[in-house]
């Protein structure tokens, strides 16, 4: 068993590396799991970022990344490539067990474990990603200027990121498998109002085409199996995003779509010593500046925590 840390930080994307880099600058000698598969987390899979302050020339995603890292490593943060696969949460001292069984301690922990965009499962969709394929119009629609794009999904973000893009694009196919969409009224009578934005109802993509960039597409129609090609340089897919949760059910309190729950504006969970930051408690919005903010608020809430148990 090994001694009992202060702060045990799980998860390494923006919100993992600045609570690591506040608390360690506070000399709370912070241990931080990464992960083994995606360390650094969701810029990892990225090529520019150009909304991260600082940057006025941009950086790619995973030397933002990079750079995280290092400054939380040079004030002391100890970081290790595993993933946590239990957690004991509900007790003072806090226990979670890495992948070789060994069971770490602490007073504190936060978790950062980030979300996973929903793919569509095709062939080029990861060799794509940020060569025409995104999840995210907030972070790309810029780069999408005057072209013409597809945004796959029916619900309301599918509608707020076609509405959004329809700004910089030519045109926007919304592509859906179902004749009707789930999103709100609101979000359907904007998305219906634009004259940039059309249809393709009963559909689905088939086919993913470009070979160092996004070319085009092949939809199906999931009624008749009728096959067609759409020219496009951008696909935004839109078809959900998966808070990574499992680990923690049944010690702290999800929401119905399966986010952790914080005390708004703190990022205390509903279990004391236990914090929560970036995109595990966020669905609104999902960006790496948003995430490293909540990170400096729960490593500032941690070390406040530990203050007060003397
Ligand atoms: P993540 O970055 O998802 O990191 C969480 C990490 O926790 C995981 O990667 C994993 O390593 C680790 N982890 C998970 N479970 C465990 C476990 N059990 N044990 C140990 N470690 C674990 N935002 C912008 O602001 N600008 C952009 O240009 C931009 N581009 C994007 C492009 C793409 C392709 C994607 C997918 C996202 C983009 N975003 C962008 C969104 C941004 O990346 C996220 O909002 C941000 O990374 C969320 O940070 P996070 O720290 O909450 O989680």
């Amino acid at each position: 068993m090994s001694d009992v840390r202060n702060v045990i930080i799980i998860g390494s994307g923006p919100a993992g590396y600045t609570a690591a880099l506040y608390t360690a600058r506070a000399s709370l000698k912070p241990l931080v799991f990464e992960g083994s598969v995606t360390a650094g987390g969701a810029l990892m899979e990225t090529t520019d970022v150009e909304n991260f302050p600082g940057f006025r020339e941009g950086i790619m995603g995973p030397d933002l990344m990079d750079n995280m890292r290092a400054q939380a490593e040079r004030f002391g943060a100890e970081l290790i490539p595993d993933d946590i696969t239990a957690v004991d949460l509900s007790e003072d001292i806090k226990t979670v067990t890495d992948s070789a069984g060994t069971v770490h301690r602490a007073k504190a922990v936060i978790v950062a474990t980030g979300s996973q965009h929903r793919k569509l499962g095709l062939p080029r969709e990861d060799e794509l990603s940020g060569r025409g394929i995104s999840w995210c119009a907030t972070c790309d629609g810029f780069f999408f200027k005057d072209k013409d794009i597809v945004v796959v999904g029916g619900g309301d973000t599918a509608m707020e990121e076609a509405t959004f893009l329809s700004r910089f694009a030519r045109t926007v196919t919304i592509v859906h498998r179902r004749d009707a969409l789930r999103a709100s009224k609101a979000m359907q009578d904007r998305a219906f109002a634009d004259p940039k934005i059309s249809f393709a109802w009963n559909s689905e993509i088939a086919e993913i085409h470009g070979e160092n960039k996004l070319s085009g597409l092949t939809l199906r129609d999931v009624k008749t199996g009728d096959t067609s090609e759409l020219a496009v340089e951008g696909l935004f897919i839109a078809v959900g995003h998966d808070p990574r949760t499992e680990l923690f059910k049944g010690q702290l309190e999800l929401d119905d779509e399966g986010y952790l729950k914080v005390e708004s504006p703190t990022t205390r969970t509903n279990l004391t010593g236990v914090f929560a930051a970036g995109d595990v408690v966020d669905h609104t919005y999902r960006q790496a500046i948003t995430a490293a903010g909540t990170g400096c608020s729960a490593a500032l809430d941690a070390e406040r925590f530990l203050a007060a148990l003397g």
